[in-house]
């Protein structure tokens, strides 16, 4: 965006510049058809007097006929100051503007030197001057006029006021820092807008449009600091074909630019803005996408956090706090499914019931904590005797243990029954209170096997029940099987 901006600011300042070298250049071109239109009415009238004045010469009565004469094409023609007859010794014969300075000598002037000494009889254009006669600034355009006989026999003169030029000038807008001039065609200024006295006759031919351009073409553009003010100008200048008259038009280039410069500057106050715009927009879109990686990133440690407390919540729901064991009802859920797949699979399935004997008494005894202790410790004990990985021991209520065993038989549950009384005789926990002196428990064993097809896991906790009851009346710190029981209703 960027980029293309400042190419478009700058195609058009050269676009803008190329206009301004071209309306400028146009208008030289103009003002040079306007001059040489002046002196071309001129030279006609000079044409015309002289013409009559060699015909019919210069006495008294002739001299009467010419005034009537120049009096008409001077009002003919506005450019026209003056009119003026000198002899071959260069004194007035005859002027437009008499009588103030009439019989005055002019052969001190350039135009007449000019006559005298060249034979020529083309006119003459001789450089800016005030007049003698109207006290205007002037310039003299002059003819040689001969006798009959080739000789020299005095100059027509006529004079076009500057102010003529100048009035056009002041219509045309060239800007503060612009100008137009009228030079001669050696660098020699006769007028120029802005008017200034001392401007007039000042010697332009070291600057470069002499110097060097006009040597290579006679019309065209230029540009270039003036060493007078170092302000920076386009300059046209058109040198005529018909008289040795060069005119330029100069404008000041930033004078000229300003509306391009304008424009270049909104440009670039729209670019800047559109380009915050886009930093701002940019910097938000950063900002929501940082705030939406640290929201994830929030939400994800929660999730972990979650997920983390769910697995620990699950434990919980599935443990007994007491003594680590599973819990009473992941033993339900458990028993439930372990109870459908043995059926499913026709596989044997063993349930142990254990009943700690006599521990009212040992709480009594002992006290609320120690039992809990003890409790804790009988639990350890139960769960090294049951080790395979699908085995489960479970805190079935109180004082009572359950251990499920799937895909075992009876004798293979038997012996994990027999395991447990001796790792808990092991264990010798004191209970005083008890008739074996020591901590014991009652056992309950009851196997599932595929002929009990008709009964629920409830039967079999039945079973167990009983059997553990049986244990318990035959005198406690025993096992009792019912498996035999379950196997003989089915059979
Ligand atoms: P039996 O030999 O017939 O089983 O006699 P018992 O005293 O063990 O049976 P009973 O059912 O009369 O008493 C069970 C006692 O176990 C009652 C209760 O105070 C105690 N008990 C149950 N749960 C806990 C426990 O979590 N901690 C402690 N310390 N005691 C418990
Ligand atoms: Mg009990
Ligand atoms: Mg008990």
């Amino acid at each position: 965006m960027v980029l293309l901006t400042a190419w478009q600011i700058w195609t058009n300042r050269q676009n803008t510049l190329s206009d301004i070298e071209t309306g400028t250049l146009n208008l030289a071109n103009a003002l040079n058809t306007y001059t040489e239109g002046a002196f071309k009415q001129s030279e006609v009238v000079l044409l015309g007097l002289t013409d009559r004045i060699e015909k019919d010469g210069i006495g008294p009565e002739q001299l009467e006929r010419l005034g009537v004469l120049v009096a008409q094409e001077m009002d003919a023609l506005a450019q026209l100051n003056s009119v003026v007859l000198y002899d071959a010794r260069g004194d007035w014969i005859f002027s437009t503007n008499k009588p103030t300075a009439l019989h005055s000598n002019n052969a001190d002037r350039d135009f007449f030197k000019h006559h005298r000494d060249n034979p020529d009889r083309g006119v003459f254009i001789g450089p800016a001057i005030l007049s003698r006669a109207t006290g205007a600034w002037v310039i003299s355009v002059s003819r040689r006029i001969d006798h009959p006989d080739g000789s020299f026999a005095g100059v027509i003169a006529a004079t076009l006021s500057l102010e003529h030029f100048l009035k056009l000038y002041r219509t045309i807008q060239v800007g503060q820092f612009g100008a137009i001039s009228l030079t001669s065609s050696e660098g020699r200024l006769l007028v120029r807008y802005p008017f200034q006295e001392q401007d007039i006759g000042r010697d332009l031919s070291p600057a470069p449009i002499f110097s060097e351009y006009l040597r290579k073409m006679s019309s065209g553009t230029v540009d270039f600091a003036s060493k007078v003010d170092g302000i920076h100008r386009i300059y046209a200048f058109t040198r005529s074909n018909q008289y040795p008259l060069v005119t330029t038009v100069a404008v000041g280039q930033d004078e000229a630019m300003q509306a391009w410069w304008s424009q270049a500057k909104q440009s670039v106050a729209v670019v800047i803005v559109l380009l915050g715009l886009l930093v701002a927009l940019g910097r938000r879109l950063i900002a929501h996408i940082s705030h939406r990686i640290r929201a994830e990133t929030a939400l994800r440690t929660t999730q972990t956090t979650l997920i983390e407390l769910n697995h620990t919540l699950e434990i919980l729901a599935r443990e007994d706090k007491l003594t680590g064991l599973a819990n009473r009802r992941h033993f339900d859920q458990s028993l439930d499914s372990e109870f459908k797949r043995a059926k499913r699979l026709r596989r044997p399935l063993s349930l142990i019931l254990i009943d700690v004997d006599f521990f009212k008494r040992y709480n009594d005894h002992y006290g609320h904590l120690a039992g809990d202790e003890c409790l804790r410790i009988i639990s350890q004990s139960i769960k090294q005797c049951v080790r395979r990985p699908g085995d489960m021991t479970a805190r079935y209520g109180g004082e009572e243990i359950a251990v499920v065993m799937p895909n075992t038989d009876e004798s293979g549950a038997r012996s994990v029954a027999e395991a447990i009384i001796l790792g808990i005789a092991h264990a010798q926990l004191e209970h005083l209170s008890s008739p074996f002196g020591t901590v014991t428990a009652s056992l309950g064993l009851v196997t599932f096997t595929a002929y009990d097809s008709k009964h629920d896991e409830k039967a079999l906790i039945d079973q167990a029940d009983r059997a553990l009851y049986l244990a318990k009346s035959q005198g406690r710190n025993r096992l009792s099987v019912a498996a035999a029981e379950v196997q003989g209703e089915s059979a």
